[in-house]
């Protein structure tokens, strides 16, 4: 069955597109599509409608209603989709794992009565629609084919899918949705938002990733590997064991439960390298380990394994990047 028109639910970013919605445009493109469309809800959307045209988006539908902002985003973003989605039947809708997508998701597929399919890693279009996901800790590959009823809801973990702007992408068309604004949903309003302020890149979006565990002993050994990081311009990532530890707070888990990370480089000092932890950054482009027990899973991963104790080796390293010019 052809593919006709997908969507992808664009997030804002400070009124930027998000990264996940670049990504998952870029996905769309592959699909074998007869148009790709993004949806954009938010006061700074029309800022967001260049980005997302350069990323493959034809048409951008949107709405630039302040309540967008104001409210909780997901019922008043379900109920304005599932009245766009009645009157363009789209056949396929994608939306980035995050809180609100997840939260946007959900309400729609109760209100539409179509399936969903959370936590993908991989989609692809031919005779059905096919959705890859991995359960139980990623032991086991899972996909999973959408039966007839449209449109087919879908929801990926960031960093999935490479964001890349499309060859010859034209500016879009810019059409505006009606909002659908329930009264119910005016009962709760976003009071006040904070961002966190982080020196250096996103860990989601560094080039080099050093992450941490267990073996790196206690908190004030994560200094050592913020001051790598700043020196190759990297980010700092953990393990869980080391967030439960309260070492340091989750948004720097790696993993299953935390984030996935694609770096050049990912860094693994004193890490075991449990299925938990490896789904999350298996995709780094090259893999190195620091572990003193040369029996570590971690290492049949790595590309370059250095047997020994983590804090030696970092602080070795840390002093040779400091003696190199620039
Ligand atoms: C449902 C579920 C979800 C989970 N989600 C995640 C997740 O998202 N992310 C995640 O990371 N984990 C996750 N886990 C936990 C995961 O199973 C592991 O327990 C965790 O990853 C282990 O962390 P670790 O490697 O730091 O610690 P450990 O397994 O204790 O390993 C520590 C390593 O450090 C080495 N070491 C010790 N001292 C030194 C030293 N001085 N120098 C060098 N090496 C040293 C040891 O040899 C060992 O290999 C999840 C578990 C479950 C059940």
């Amino acid at each position: 069955m052809a593919l006709g028109t997908v969507w992808v639910f664009a997030e804002l970013s400070q009124d930027r597109a998000a990264t996940g919605a670049l990504e998952l445009l870029t996905k769309a493109r592959s699909l074998g599509a007869a148009d790709v469309e993004a949806v954009c809800f938010g006061p700074g959307a029309g800022d967001a409608v260049a980005e997302l045209g350069r990323h493959g988006a034809t048409t951008v539908r949107l709405s630039t209603d302040p309540a967008f902002a104001e409210l909780l985003l997901g019922g008043p973003a379900a109920d304005t989709l599932a009245a766009a989605v009645a009157e363009h039947r789209p056949d396929l809708i994608l939306f980035a794992a995050t809180h609100t997508g997840r939260d946007v998701a959900g309400r729609l597929a109760a209100k539409l009565d179509v399936p969903v399919i959370a936590n993908g890693l991989d989609i692809e279009a031919g005779e059905a629609i096919t959705v890859t996901t991995a359960i139980f800790g990623a032991t086991q590959v899972v996909r999973t084919e959408f039966g007839a009823r449209r449109p087919a809801l879908a929801l990926f973990r960031p960093k999935s899918f490479p964001a890349a702007v499309a060859p010859g992408a034209v500016a879009p068309r810019v059409v505006e949705v009606p909002a659908v604004i329930r009264e119910c949903h005016r009962r709760a309003r976003v009071v006040d938002r904070s961002v966190e302020i982080a020196a250096g890149p996103k860990l989601e979006e560094a080039e080099v990733v050093v992450s941490g565990g267990r073996g790196i002993q206690n908190a004030g050994n994560f200094e050592l590997l913020r001051e790598v990081a700043e020196l190759l311009h990297g980010a700092v990532g953990a393990s869980r064991a080391v967030v439960d530890a309260g070492w340091v707070p989750y948004s720097l888990q790696v993993g299953q439960t935390g984030k996935t990370v694609k770096p050049a480089v990912y860094i693994a000092c004193g890490i075991s390298g449990a299925m938990q932890h490896t789904v999350g950054m298996r995709g780094a482009q090259k893999i190195v380990a620091i572990n003193k027990d040369p029996q570590a899973p971690i290492f049949k991963l790595a590309d370059l394994g250095i047997v020994g104790d983590a804090l030696i080796v970092l602080r070795q390293l840390r002093d040779e990047l400091r003696s190199r010019p620039g």
